[in-house]
């Protein structure tokens, strides 16, 4: 089909209805093109049986559904799945599905590489190319819904992947009617995370667009290091990203900010972090995700000694803070952030954690 039809996938159900009435199409069509589309995965309008023949015809001929293509799929022993999958103007990026118990959580893109050069990161170090569309958000879900084996569902979403989401906000929420819309993929709000390194003024209007949780990239708890680890910090230091988290009217213990901390080893790992990472995070209903760094070769950074991580959970559970420590996952299929989409470019790069 020629690159030069819009995809429907870019279309978040309200504006489908809008287009189909546009064309003189009743609206209830809009939810039989989304399930066809989403809930079964059929690509071909022309396979949309219980749509009208010249409907089909129509929307066939005047519109793509696919916007990526799986390049390379990667399966770890633990039974992470990563992919790389090729847009239309040939740009790759990676997707990483992780089951884990009852669940199996789809880590997303939302940009071709990142501009925000995280230093500890491997898309940072990829450069910027562009912000996807929503149909490329949406059709990772579709391609690595395909890597699913019997029995398998995706039931989490996490917006964790290449990219700062919060820059490509308006695409983003875009997918995330389509991830919860009853028609298409059904997830409920609570199921799904969008990350941020800190875009301050992006946080409430996802918030405000959105039912989901929220989870900071935060890893230092000075501004003298978060500079350094996370270039973002120096335009939205630490006290105005926390300042406006406690401003939000969404964030509630029930509903609380999820910090994800990279524990860097000697860089961020002493007691003395988790103290003020307590102090920081006083009175802000907050659950902290300690993630150590996955060692790679050519790596500044290096992984933090078994009890240092022992001591800084311990001084973070003693101080009453919700803590949890997330296992390296894929460690065999470069499953952090960017690792495989570097290496299917044949670049070598600094290694990142899942963020
Ligand atoms: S950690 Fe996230 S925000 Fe930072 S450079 Fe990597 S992808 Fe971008």
């Amino acid at each position: 089909m020629p690159q030069a039809l819009p995809n429907l996938k870019d279309l978040d159900p309200p504006r489908l209805r809008e287009r189909l009435a546009a064309g003189g199409v009743a609206p209830y069509r809009a939810d039989q093109i989304l399930a066809w589309l989403y809930a079964r995965g059929v690509d071909d309008p022309r396979e949309m049986t219980d749509l009208a023949l010249d409907l089909r015809e129509r929307l066939a001929a005047e519109w793509r559904t696919r916007a990526l293509e799986t390049a390379v799929v990667r399966r770890s022993a633990d039974g992470t799945r990563k992919a790389v999958l090729r847009a239309a103007d040939g740009a790759q990026i990676e997707s990483v599905l992780i089951p884990d118990d009852d669940r199996v959580t789809l880590c997303l893109s939302t940009q071709v590489g990142c501009p925000l050069a995280c230093s500890f990161c491997a898309t940072g170090a990829m450069g910027f190319t562009r912000n996807l569309t929503t149909a490329e958000i949406v059709d990772q879900v579709c391609r690595m819904r395909e890597t699913l084996g019997p029995g398998e569902r995706i039931t989490n979403v996490v917006f964790m992947g290449m990219g700062e989401p919060l820059l490509n906000l308006p695409a983003v929420l875009r997918a995330i009617g389509v991830l919860v819309h009853p028609r298409a993929f059904a997830l409920a709000g609570r199921r799904i995370t969008v990350s941020t390194a800190g875009l301050v003024p992006k946080i409430r209007p996802l918030l405000e667009g959105a039912p989901v949780n929220l989870a900071v990239s935060l890893h230092a708890t000075t501004d003298a290091l978060r500079d350094a680890l996370v270039p973002l910090n120096r335009r939205f230091p630490l006290a105005a990203l926390l300042g406006e988290l406690r401003s939000l009217e969404a964030i509630s213990p029930r509903r609380p900010v999820f910090f994800e901390y990279t524990l860097l080893g000697g860089v961020n790992d002493a007691p003395a972090d988790a103290e003020r990472l307590l102090v920081l995070l006083r009175g802000l209903p907050s659950k902290v995700n300690v993630i150590p760094v996955n060692p790679h070769p050519g790596s500044s950074f290096r992984a933090p000694a078994m009890d240092a991580i022992d001591r800084f959970l311990g001084v973070l559970a003693r101080g009453g803070m919700t803590v949890t420590l997330r296992r390296s996952r894929g460690a065999d299929i470069d499953a952090a952030c960017g690792q495989l989409a570097a290496r299917a470019e044949g670049g070598s790069r600094t290694p990142s954690p899942n963020r």
